[in-house]
């Protein structure tokens, strides 16, 4: 017997509910029931990417590196660095407006 929902695949007998559709369309029905799962994996992504790339928050550190673009704007009295760790991250391309470091190199 084929499933009642896409024609394609087995239909799975159920001891009670009798016939089903099958798995897949079965773990297709299961995610749509789940709208709440989804919607709050969305907003998490969404929280990563303003973290990330948002403009207006930008993170003293990246990647363990300090971040040049937040020494640009704010300066160094906020946050713990060294100068040889200012003059390595002023020295790195900045990797955030993609902007060229090629005045910098020697
Ligand atoms: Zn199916």
């Amino acid at each position: 017997m084929l499933c009642s929902n896409c024609q394609k695949e087995e239909a799975q007998i159920h001891p009670l509910y009798g016939v089903m559709p099958g798995l897949a369309c079965q773990k297709k029905r299961e995610i749509q029931q789940s709208p709440r799962g989804y919607i709050e994996f969305t907003s998490e992504s969404i929280k990563r990417d303003r973290v990330d790339y948002a403009d207006d928050i930008i993170q003293p550190y990246r990647s363990g590196e300090v971040s040049k673009k937040y020494i640009q704007k704010y300066g160094t009295k906020g946050i713990e660095v060294t100068e040889k760790e200012i003059k390595k991250a002023m020295d790195n391309p900045d990797v955030w407006s993609g902007e060229s470091n090629s005045y910098y190199r020697e």
